[in-house]
């Protein structure tokens, strides 16, 4: 794991200090769990550069190197946990994706840790595909690095093309949608957990009286699950017309094989022309004409029964295999190990 002081990084963090919060970019909508986020005030992250421009920068060691990638880390204050536990996290995070994409799809990434007192894991930002900022707090534990989920979210917009601002909900859903979905095929969540968590949120993302479709209707619930409802109907659409023999994975590699990764701005029209040529279907434009360019609500109470998710009184819920859908479930999210 290589490491700079934030004096290596002035231009950078002055720069990410003045573009404001949001996960992409400086889009300003809330995460998806609808918690309060925080950023570090521009005037706080200058007057730090500047008492901190003066300290020599040392000598880089080799970086941590996950998927064909090299990660390094830019501290912004003091660094809050012991690095090991950071490279760890960082390490298990890039590797579930990289488990999912076949490799992580771009080359490097820097990643700022800005402390803070409260132990946990706070905000996240990503910037180009090449930077995320995240808040850490002292203390804060191994188990909560294990659950985290705003690394998978962060390092997963670094993966899919930049869109035009109308279309941000495709980034901001894919990262909603992908993040349990790497973490269930890698072993770091149930099976049982992601169908749960999306039982609980999917229906943020259907849309109300007068909605006009993903592309016009940009509510919190829209932009962040309403997305992730257009890549869950996405998998399971390329998984209904290939026979189950292809899925997303597939989509999302050919893009990035494509040169589609957070560094490059691209057209929806892209994303869905490689997408759909990568998995021989039309899954993306048959998908993106239902839900982007019209309304396009799903009875989502219907499909969990189609995939053999049952709803328990307790919140959890119970998988069965004798569904319609169940072997295209098991594919979504069972690890394959
Ligand atoms: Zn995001």
């Amino acid at each position: 794991m290589s490491r700079r002081s934030l004096s290596g990084a002035t231009g950078l963090v002055f720069a990410l200090a003045l573009v404001g919060p949001g996960c992409v970019r400086s889009n300003g909508v809330p995460n998806p769990s609808g918690a309060a986020q925080e950023s570090a005030p521009a005037a706080a992250a200058a007057k730090q550069v500047a008492e901190e421009v003066a300290s020599p920068e040392p000598a880089e060691p080799p970086a941590l190197s996950v998927g064909g990638a090299a990660f390094t880390f830019v501290y912004d204050g003091e660094a809050p946990v012991p690095e090991a536990a950071l490279t760890e996290w960082v390490q298990r995070s890039a590797g579930l994706i990289s488990d999912y994409y076949g490799a992580f799809p771009v080359p490097d990434l820097e990643i700022t840790i800005t402390s803070r007192s409260r132990a946990g894991v706070g905000f996240g930002q990503h910037w180009d595909g090449k930077w995320l900022r995240i808040t850490v707090g002292e203390g804060t534990s191994r188990e909560t690095f294990e659950r985290d989920w705003v690394m998978v979210h962060e390092m997963l917009h670094a993966c899919f093309p930049d869109l035009k601002r109308r279309h941000r909900w495709m980034q901001e859903g894919l990262s909603t949608y992908l993040e349990p979905v790497v973490r269930a095929r890698g072993g770091n969540v149930s099976e049982p957990w992601v169908w749960s968590k999306w039982v609980r949120m999917m229906h943020n993302g259907r849309p109300g009286p007068g909605d006009r479709g993903l592309d016009i209707t940009h509510t919190w619930g829209r932009v962040y699950w309403g997305g992730a409802l257009f890549w869950l109907m996405a998998d399971l659409e390329i998984r209904q017309q290939s026979n189950n023999t292809k899925g997303l994975e597939h989509a999302l590699r050919g893009i990035v094989e494509a040169g589609g990764n957070g560094r490059v701005t691209w057209t929806t029209k892209q994303v869905i022309e490689v997408g759909d040529e990568a998995t021989g279907t039309t899954a993306l434009r048959d998908v993106y004409a239902r839900m982007a360019e019209a309304p396009g609500d799903v009875e989502l109470d219907a499909l969990w029964a189609k995939l053999g998710v049952i709803p328990q009184e307790d919140g959890s819920v119970k998988l069965v295999d004798d569904a319609p859908l169940a072997g295209v479930r098991e594919a979504m999210t069972r690890s394959p190990g």
